[in-house]
């Protein structure tokens, strides 16, 4: 086995399992992935100095600026996750105050705010937080947890893309938990790693790579999703998975990623009956008691 010199980013598994952790199938540049056997979550083997290097481009300017048909899609997903909310909590959008937290350019907040929801946002990296601001979205910039907003502030909190960049997502979950009202709706969305598009992708998948997806070190599953909800406090209301691909644009010859295409379109369905998908979005519930 090749010997890393530095210590990985993650050396445990965030869910909290204290079951053995093994090298899985997937080799990437950092080297092989590494598997959770208590709940299936994979792990990089980056050390820090690499995570920290590829999650610089989170803050370039143009980052996550989607245009055309992308933003039209963007945009779309946005109303359908919204109505899954709604009809959880049973309630008028107009009454509905929604926080992003992770929100980039606010496209999230853009979109909840066209539908009619109170909706806000709080970002990091400072360059795109001031892009959405100048955009006149309500996005303050740095830390959820810098923020100290009241206890049960928030009917909706959304975590898009954020987790699978945490070494330790417990401490935020607890404090998306506190800030929610009781019987509030988180929803986190990340990909599958037990979906068809993992493995039929393994490391040609660009979710798996971080030159292309910057700081991605902890990948769930819906059985690990589940697991850190319950950790967390949570009780999973729905859990949805959706689409299958088999080629990356540029990764294949022309021919063969139009058929791939094809073949992915015709698996959209049984992939999201089987819970097989690429795109994992967990709608979590704090209890009403507590
Ligand atoms: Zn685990």
């Amino acid at each position: 086995m090749k010997q890393h010199a530095e210590q990985p980013y993650v050396r445990s598994c965030p869910v909290g399992c204290t079951a053995p952790i093994t090298d899985s199938a997937i080799v990437v540049a950092e080297g092989a992935l590494r598997r959770c056997s208590g709940c299936g979550q994979l792990l990089s083997r980056a050390s820090a100095a690499r995570y920290a290097e590829t999650m610089a481009q989170f803050n370039a300017a143009d980052f996550n600026a989607p245009q055309g048909r992308e933003l039209a899609r963007r945009q779309a997903v946005a109303q359908r996750r919204l109505a899954r909310i709604t009809a959880l909590l049973g309630k008028a959008a107009a009454d509905t105050r929604v926080l992003d937290v992770g929100c980039s350019r606010g496209q999230f907040v853009a979109a909840a705010i066209a539908a009619g929801y109170r909706a806000e946002g709080v970002e990091p990296a400072p360059r795109v937080a001031e892009a959405a601001r100048a955009a006149g979205l309500p996005v303050v910039t740095g830390l959820l947890e810098d923020q100290h907003y009241p206890d049960g502030h928030f009917d909706v909190l959304t975590l898009f893309e954020v987790i699978e960049h945490l070494r330790d997502p417990l401490p935020l979950l607890a404090e998306c938990r506190r800030v929610l009202k009781p019987a509030g709706i988180l929803l986190v969305s990340t990909a599958n790693a037990e979906s068809w598009t993992a493995a039929a992708m393994g490391a040609r998948w660009d979710y798996f790579d971080m030159e292309k997806d910057g700081g991605h070190v902890s990948f769930y599953n819906p059985r690990s999703m589940a697991k850190i909800a319950a950790a967390a406090g949570f009780e999973v209301a729905r859990l949805d998975t959706a689409r299958v691909k088999f080629h990356d644009k540029g990764d294949t010859p022309r021919g063969l990623y139009v058929l791939g295409k094809i073949v992915a379109e015709l698996l959209n369905l049984p992939a999201r009956l089987a819970g097989r998908g690429h795109d994992l979005l967990a709608y979590l519930r704090k209890p009403s008691a507590g």
